[in-house]
């Protein structure tokens, strides 16, 4: 089976894809097991922008069909942000907990019904060539008053799903799997390859 590199050091991700992309006739392969150490700066100002530029960087780099992730948070009560910046949102050290902390704090007092947010998801996938065409899907929630659950990643644990009555963090992985903005970017993945004979 040709190897198809995942372009993220996020092991969130990473967990994730492993199951997503399951059915692939491709053998997943991540950028510390390719020895790759550059970190490609997400200069874009869109989701799109910042996947492509990372699946067409690290595909060049390896010689590998490369999929890259861009992916955030959009909460309507602080106009759309994060967003683009959800990774940085508390500074390019944080951790998940100080982005969730910063989200919570942001949103204080505001009530549950304008609390509305959404995760996007687009997935680039690029060819050393240089081709590349990407998938989108997208999740809505509410954030939630304070942090529940121990699964998933990032804001997970504030992210309210109304149709489970549960934060993201505490469904079942194979539940998130099935909903969430990269399952369905996910969904239509396979498509795309078909297409673009990949
Ligand atoms: P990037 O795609 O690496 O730029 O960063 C995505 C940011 O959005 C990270 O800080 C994540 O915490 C957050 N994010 C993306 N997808 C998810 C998700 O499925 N659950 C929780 N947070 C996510």
């Amino acid at each position: 089976m040709p190897k198809l590199l995942l372009a993220t050091f996020n092991q969130g991700k990473i967990r994730e894809y492993r199951l997503l992309l399951d059915s692939l006739a491709y053998r997943l392969t991540t950028l510390t097991e390719e020895r790759i150490q550059e970190v490609v700066t997400e200069s874009g100002d869109t989701y799109e922008q910042n996947a492509r530029l990372k699946a067409l960087a690290y595909a060049r780099l390896t010689g590998l069909t490369t999929l890259a992730d861009d992916s955030g948070l959009e909460v309507d009560a602080l106009d759309g942000a994060p967003g683009v910046r959800s990774a940085r949102f508390a500074g390019e050290t944080a951790a998940d907990s100080d982005r969730v902390d910063l989200l919570l704090a942001r949103l204080n007092g505001v009530p549950w019904e304008k609390r509305t947010a959404r995760f996007k998801c687009v997935i680039a996938i690029a060819t050393p060539q240089g081709r590349a065409a990407t998938c989108y899907g997208e999740c809505q929630g509410i954030i939630a008053f304070q942090s529940l659950g121990e699964g998933g990643f990032g804001y997970d644990p504030v992210f309210f799903v109304p149709d489970k009555g549960m934060t993201m963090a505490e469904l079942p992985m194979e539940i998130k799997n099935r909903i969430s903005h990269r399952a369905r970017a996910s969904q239509q993945l396979s498509r795309l390859l078909q297409r673009l004979q990949m």
